[in-house]
């Protein structure tokens, strides 16, 4: 392997494709099956082998009103995904969501996804926070499709296979590190993407039509999180590289109930069935917050009284930052019966006995409603010229990485798988349509792969005093700390400045291993490198957001704010800061068949 320590003596190996889609996710994945479909010459990257990306880990469901256990219909769905966003989502992608999910549901059936069924056959479905029928009015309604507690598992397995059948080249193990953008009198366009063979150290360079990206969340710039330690947010690292913005990054969504530590999640059915909270007073604080609820409040609610206990140095442990899960007053029969995973999982990753001991949990981390801005048709867009809405030639996005916007201020759960599959197959659909069949592509500029190069390898001998570890330790624990469920102007204003600091850090990394096989060392710090910016314009998004809306509650301004802040913050990574303007939220829908869906305060 002809490669050194100069930047020029990277050995490169050229491919050429019609599109490459980074990740191989629930969403890289539809997205690779529709484009190779098409006829058109795809490939695949992916830093893990694709049925062990983050999708495999989702339990509870797909939604779509398939109506096969009662009533439903895509406008019921639409509605409550709009006031589940708090109306920050664009109607337009929230009605093609809605309307294509059955769809793209019946098609997972047919890749060979093996859904739970109903006594006549038809696929299971369950009820799921939030979705309801006859336009939010209620009853409940049961639109959530499981595949019992492996749904992201089973989807996941049925699309890789389905990959594999229209000849997608995969590139496993492959680490993607910058996108080839040329500069052109309209504006930037993608022309391709640069990676690293990690088994070898070879470089690889992906002339291409397309480049999506579907590398998931961030959900890893925190402490505490749900998702893997791959999610790193990789493609929104590229995308602020390549000088792109970034979308409503201040909304994250926290769930009350990750295991201290280890992040892993513990299910609301743990205090469905009677589990309750306590504080360093061995206090049930929640009678205080929720007197009538309690404990089986509304995530956000439970999120938020939590991070107050803690912060108001009631919290457990000896650094008095978590709370105690309670388990240990149920009787243990119930307990192997109704949550014999939950009681392994508190074994296993908390080292608890939870039939005698509570369990150590705090609000965790769990999506990234943020990501790349783009379309309905998964393109990534910016604002060009006073134009919101101006796509960026050659890039798409999907899955977790996107914005598209369909969450707005805070994503409902099981509506995430659905926007996967939805805006993979949107995605393919595009590509195909507007990809040119004579393969014909302009060559790449000499240096096309010079500044992906000149960072790998600034990274590969770094040689200054903090660890990436301890780097990324600060970030977390400051992201952890100042932009968690409850925020306030004078944590937002430490925040920023912390968050600041920690990121130029970065300039004084140490990595250890100079080699190029499997050199996980520098793969972490690469992959620290684009958590930082997005830890950064988290933060900063935060701040300036002076309104609570969804899962962004701003102590000093309590009240959702319309007619100042019914609007997507864009954030770019400039000089180190972070640069802010904003795109207007789509009020319109897609046809006629629905009306604009009215903003009205969010009450369950
Ligand atoms: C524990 C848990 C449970 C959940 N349960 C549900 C649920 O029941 N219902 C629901 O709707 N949602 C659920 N979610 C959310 C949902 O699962 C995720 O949002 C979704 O799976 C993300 O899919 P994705 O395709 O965007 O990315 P991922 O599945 O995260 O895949 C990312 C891909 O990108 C690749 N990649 C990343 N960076 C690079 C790089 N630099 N180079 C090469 N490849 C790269 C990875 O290898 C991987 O293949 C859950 C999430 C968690 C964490």
């Amino acid at each position: 392997m002809a490669a050194d320590n100069t930047t020029g003596a990277y050995k490169i190996i050229d491919h050429t494709y019609d599109a490459v889609v980074v990740g191989a996710g629930g969403s890289g994945l539809r997205a690779a099956m529709g484009i190779a479909e098409s006829g058109l010459k795809t490939a695949c990257i992916t830093k893990v082998f694709p049925t062990r990306s983050h999708t495999v880990a989702a339990q509870g469901g797909i939604a779509a009103s398939l109506g096969n256990m009662g009533p439903d219909h895509w406008t019921w769905h639409m509605y409550d995904t709009v006031k589940g966003s708090d109306w920050l989502g664009d109607q337009d992608a929230i009605e093609y969501l809605c309307r294509e999910a059955p769809q793209a549901v019946y098609e997972l059936e047919h890749a060979g996804v093996p859904f739970s069924r109903t006594e006549e056959g038809k696929i299971y479905q369950r009820p799921f926070g939030g979705m309801m029928q006859n336009m939010g009015e209620g009853p409940p309604a049961q639109r959530t499709c499981a595949a019992a507690d492996r749904t992201g598992h089973a989807m996941l397995h049925a699309l890789y296979q389905q990959s594999l059948k229209y000849d997608t080249d995969f590139y496993i193990e492959y680490f993607a590190l910058d996108l080839i953008m040329e500069d052109t009198p309209d504006g930037p366009v993608c022309r391709g993407v640069i990676a690293l063979c990690m088994d070898d150290g070879s470089i690889h360079r992906f002339r291409s039509h397309h480049v999506v990206l579907a590398t998931g969340g961030y959900g890893r710039c925190y402490f505490s999180a749900t998702s893997a330690h791959t999610c790193t947010g990789d493609g929104g690292g590229m995308v602020l590289r390549a000088g792109l913005p970034m979308q409503d990054m201040e909304f994250v969504q926290f769930h009350p109930t990750g295991i201290y530590g280890a992040g892993v999640l513990i299910t609301e059915g743990a205090r469905g069935e009677g589990g309750y909270l306590t504080n360093s007073e061995g206090e049930r604080f929640m009678e205080r917050y929720a007197p009538s609820a309690k404990d089986l409040a509304s995530r956000d609610v439970v999120s938020r009284s939590m991070a107050a206990e803690i912060r108001e140095g009631r919290g457990v442990g000896p650094n008095k930052d978590h709370i105690y899960l309670h388990l240990d007053h149920i009787d243990p029969a119930v307990l192997a019966e109704r949550l014999p995973g939950i009681t392994e999982t508190g074994k296993i990753f908390a080292g608890v006995d939870l039939t005698r001991q509570p369990l150590p949990v705090t609000p965790t981390v769990h999506y990234n409603m943020g990501g790349i801005p783009c379309n309905y048709h998964g393109e990534v867009v910016t604002l060009k010229d006073g134009n919101p809405d101006h796509v960026v030639p050659g890039l798409f996005a999907v899955g977790e990485a996107a914005c598209v916007s369909v969450h707005g201020a805070n994503r409902l759960g099981s509506n995430s798988l659905i926007d996967l599959v939805v805006f993979g197959r949107a995605t393919g659909k595009r590509i195909a349509e507007i990809t040119p069949r004579d393969g014909a592509q302009k060559p790449l500029a000499e240096d096309s792969a010079d500044k992906a190069l000149a960072r790998l390898d600034r990274f590969r001998n770094a040689d200054g005093a903090a660890p990436t570890a301890e780097i990324r330790a600060d970030m977390q624990h400051t992201m952890q700390k100042h932009a968690a469920v409850f925020r306030d102007t004078a944590l937002l204003r430490e925040g920023m400045e912390k968050i600041d600091k920690v990121a130029a850090r970065l300039a004084d990394v140490k990595v250890t291993d100079r080699s190029l096989i499997w050199n996980t060392d520098l793969i972490e710090t690469l992959e620290l490198d684009n958590m930082l910016p997005q830890a950064q314009v988290t933060m900063h998004a935060a701040a300036n957001r002076h309104e609570s809306r969804g899962a962004h509650m701003h102590e000093d301004y309590p009240e959702r704010h319309d007619e100042e802040w019914m609007k997507h913050t864009l954030l770019w990574n400039h000089n180190g800061g972070v640069k802010i303007d904003y795109r207007p939220v789509h009020d319109y829908t897609l046809t006629d068949d629905i009306d604009y869906i009215k903003p009205k305060k969010r009450v369950y």
